[in-house]
């Protein structure tokens, strides 16, 4: 059956489509004479065998190749596109202005270039619904400043009507304890952002009952939430939405294998789940794939696909939402 899909957790350096990686990687000079773009991508694609200081190189190039607005403007159009062509109709894609720096890019210009991107994806296809979350960075690793996350809550508020609709913690989640960041959803419920945390990703169920204390109604991930009981019932009756990408927790090493993650527990126990793919570009992967491996591995029925893309639906921060959940609900209807 035909239905739209809803993906609220995609980072957008690490969506970045092949072709602009290679482009962009070739324009800089990083890639060396002779090799060929087959060979540089090979190198360049995140494994489960790759080292962790390999995967923060990898992470290093991408946040090189995005310092100006030209191609900020480019990958969020091109990513937006992409994801609507493969059927997402409900897009949220996430970014870190304060990584976009390096050259002189302001907080507020790397919004600006990323709006300016969703904008013209958003004319070009009909239907689309998106919006754009604005990521604050754990401190440890030097990924991110005080002031830099302060000024990124304010700007979530400023543009706020104009295609940004919330805001994140990410990064190195366990670098620095996530209670330090209370003060920053504080401010955002102060001015109204809406917003979701990186919780219980490589961090344990204490930091996801943390996140659920903070009252954002999603959370990145989450899935660490399965080894305290109370904090599963919890997220079933705060009514929260965890954002889990299985390749992806798989990859950073947050469980021992793709076949043992906590997903079908979560879901089978009343715990609503949104299925993400996080950062696809990194490694070479697609929202089909992770359905394919939830179907194949975990036996999802199209019935339960459609259950999940509605809950994630209703739990987007985005305006405009109402038609497609009103379209996955006639989709689960007749399914019924
Ligand atoms: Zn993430």
């Amino acid at each position: 059956m035909d239905y739209p899909k809803v993906e609220l957790h995609c980072h957008m350096d690490g969506a970045i489509p092949e072709r602009l990686f290679i482009r962009y990687c070739r324009e800089d000079g990083l890639v060396p004479e002779g090799m060929s773009d087959e060979e540089w991508m090979k190198k360049n694609i995140m494994s489960e065998t790759m080292s962790l200081s390999d995967c923060m190189k990898l992470f290093a190039i991408l946040t090189g190749l995005l310092q100006n607005k030209e191609r900020l403007e480019e990958l969020s159009y091109e990513l937006l596109k992409d994801m609507y062509a493969s059927g997402t109709k409900l897009a949220e894609i996430r970014f870190s202005p304060q990584s976009h720096m390096n050259e002189n890019l302001s907080m507020e210009e790397a919004i600006e270039a990323v709006l300016r991107g969703r904008n013209r994806a958003q004319q070009e296809c009909p239907g689309l619904v998106s919006g754009i979350i604005v990521c604050m960075m754990n401190l440890g690793l030097n990924l991110g400043t005080i002031e830099n996350n302060t000024r990124t809550v304010e700007l979530a508020a400023e543009y706020k009507d104009q295609g940004v609709v919330g805001l994140d913690l990410a990064g190195d989640e366990i670098a620095t304890p996530i209670e330090d960041y209370g003060v920053m959803f504080a401010l955002a419920r102060k001015l109204g952002v809406n917003y979701t945390i990186h919780a219980g990703e490589s961090g344990s169920a204490s930091n996801v009952a943390f996140a659920i204390r903070q009252g954002g109604g999603r959370i990145g991930h989450g899935i660490h939430a399965i080894e305290d009981d109370a904090v599963v019932n919890e997220l079933i009756d705060k009514d929260v939405l965890l954002e889990i990408s299985l390749t992806s927790n798989y990859f950073s090493r947050c469980v021992p294998s793709i076949q043992e993650h906590p997903i079908r527990e979560l879901w089978d126990r009343g715990v609503k789940i949104n299925i993400n793919t996080d950062d696809p570009g990194l490694m070479g992967i697609t929202l089909k794939h992770e359905y394919d491996l939830l179907e194949k591995l975990y036996g999802f029925s199209e019935k339960e696909f459609i259950l999940s893309n509605l809950y994630s639906a209703q739990k987007s921060f985005c305006e405009g939402k109402e038609k497609i959940i009103a379209e996955l609900e006639e989709a689960y209807k007749k399914c019924s």
